[in-house]
């Protein structure tokens, strides 16, 4: 999925999830998690050289993509159990505020969902080579629909916040 689309998807979960900690009265910093969960929702994608964030940190995007493969290891639930590690591994540390793990992981599950629509799926399971598609939908989203799925999801989800 291309860039703006995973970042349009982002911010339909985020509005998803700013609804629901207003609903069971939690504080937050909205800026805080949508800055990180932007980020976040671009991240996995640094295991293809040719995708923004791979442009970036390219040594790092070409060791990923000639030893692991794109949709893999970065879209995995064991790449989200290292993150998970490693934020307990800081909080030795420092304790990392609230709405950054939020963030991460808000934005984490957002670009792999997104990925899910989509007809090449992921390898959420890996080293499991079983690919993980949302059923029936990845058969309608091509490259040109993802676009107009993203937008009618942020759509929809900003009826929801205001009339719910
Ligand atoms: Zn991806």
């Amino acid at each position: 999925m291309y860039i703006k689309n995973h970042l349009i998807f982002c911010c339909s979960l985020i509005i998803f999830l700013i609804k629901i900690l207003n609903l069971l009265n939690i504080n937050y910093n909205i800026w805080c998690i949508t800055i990180v969960a932007l980020f976040f929702s671009i991240f996995p994608d640094i295991d293809h050289p040719r995708s923004y964030i791979g442009y970036k940190f390219k040594i790092i995007s070409y060791l990923l993509f000639y030893f692991f493969k794109h949709r893999t290891i970065t879209h995995s639930l064991f790449f989200l159990f290292i993150i998970f590690n490693i934020i307990i591994y800081l909080n030795f540390f420092f304790i990392l505020d609230l709405n950054i793990i939020i963030g991460i992981y808000v934005g984490y599950i957002s670009h792999i969902l997104a990925d899910m629509i989509t007809n090449r799926g992921i390898y959420f399971l890996w080293p499991c080579k079983y690919k993980f598609r949302i059923p029936f939908l990845y058969l309608f989203i091509n490259r040109n629909k993802e676009f107009y799925f993203c937008i009618f999801l942020f759509i929809i989800s900003v009826i929801l916040y205001f009339y719910f």
